[in-house]
């Protein structure tokens, strides 16, 4: 029996290509609509188009989509959805309110996986433990915000605001699906959102940060920092212990891409108590974001079970962040959302894979 195509996984002249064979063109735009404008998964609800083409649809064709398992709400209203893929893996999505002084919405994020697990190990993450084990399809990486707005719409009143790939996986080793739910998700025949509210990250994969610099969809970068120094940051992220992506390597990528972009980079750093959060470390850090335009987003960390590493008392914090406001280093703190949930990233979904 022949294989169907699953249609979520094609881009945009694939699909084309694919309804081409029997169709005249103008079909290809109603069926992407239906898939992305309008969020269906069924051929039957596709109202607008002939009986022949839906036989075709049924015989061919497959939607592969995300069936939420598990729900959990944080007292801070943080949400996390555990979610089966078709090949019974298990990925985690996280939707982030926040809420302004009156308890109006402010911001609505969702963090989306990319990856079952993670190749990269990095010893402070939970989904690192995992190792890899899938690629998600654009398909399933755009399910995950689809489904999440259609909460936010229904329990907070408000369509979601900010995208970020912070969940399961390194966004960089699945590009293409990565930029291929990027942009359903801000076509205007799309999910229509702005584009300069997604952010993708990255543990620091320097030779994808430069094709990053000249993708026609501009997207925000954040770059997964946690050590200005070799020997300190190769401990903790295998990565970096590559000439190709060690620190040396990462610094000249960014100032690729921000002179190509004309963006800023956003710099992440989780502080962990007696590691990275010393002034001395703070001094190095200012040294290494001055290269190009950017920001450096403190962040308390969650602890994991079994991982070592603690969170920074709120002295060291302060102490690093004077260090770093002397040298005019532009710096926010983001703290911990959802801590009476398996809030860190991987948590929940480690759980149910290993059965922990
Ligand atoms: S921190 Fe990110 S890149 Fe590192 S192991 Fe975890 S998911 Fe992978």
């Amino acid at each position: 029996m022949e294989l169907k195509t699953d249609l979520l996984s094609l881009s945009r002249t694939e699909l084309r290509e694919w309804v081409e064979k029997t169709e005249k063109k103008f079909r290809a735009d109603q069926l992407y609509r239906w898939l992305w404008s309008h969020g269906v998964r069924s051929f039957d609800e596709m109202t607008n188009l002939p009986e022949s083409f839906r036989t075709r649809l049924h015989q061919e064709a497959e939607l592969k989509t995300i069936t939420l398992t598990q729900l959990q709400q944080a007292t801070d209203r943080t949400v996390k959805f555990l979610y089966s893929l078709r090949s019974g893996l298990q990925i985690e999505t996280v939707l982030i309110p926040d809420f302004q002084d009156d308890g109006t919405i402010n911001r609505l994020t969702v963090c989306v996986s990319s990856q079952v697990g993670c190749a990269m190990a990095c010893s402070f993450c939970a989904t690192g433990q995992m190792g890899f084990l899938e690629n998600l399809t654009a398909g399933e990486i755009f399910d995950q915000v689809w489904k999440a707005n259609e909460h936010a719409e229904e329990h907070f009143g408000s369509r979601i605001s900010n995208i970020v790939f912070m969940g399961m996986g390194e966004p960089m080793l699945n590009y293409d699906a990565v930029l291929g739910s990027i942009e359903k998700l801000t076509a205007k025949d799309g999910m229509c959102l702005a584009s300069r509210r997604i952010t993708v990250s990255t543990v620091g994969l320097a030779g994808k940060i430069k094709e990053l610099a000249h993708e026609p969809i501009p997207v925000n970068l954040a770059v997964s920092l946690h050590a200005p120094f070799d020997e300190k940051r190769s401990s903790i992220m295998p990565v970096n212990r590559k000439a190709k992506t060690d620190l040396d390597a990462l610094m000249d990528s960014i100032v690729y891409y921000t002179r190509t972009t004309g963006r800023q980079v956003m710099y992440e750093y989780c502080m962990f108590q007696g590691f990275n959060d010393t002034v001395a470390d703070a001094a190095e850090l200012s040294k290494l974001v001055a290269k190009a335009p950017s920001k450096v987003n403190l962040i308390m960390y969650n602890p994991v079970d079994g991982l070592g590493f603690s969170q920074s008392s709120e002295k060291s914090l302060n102490s690093f962040i004077a260090r770093l406001v002397e040298d005019r280093v532009r710096v926010t703190v983001r703290r911990s959302r959802g801590q009476d949930i398996d809030a860190a990233c991987g948590q929940l979904a480690v759980k149910h894979q290993i059965g922990k």
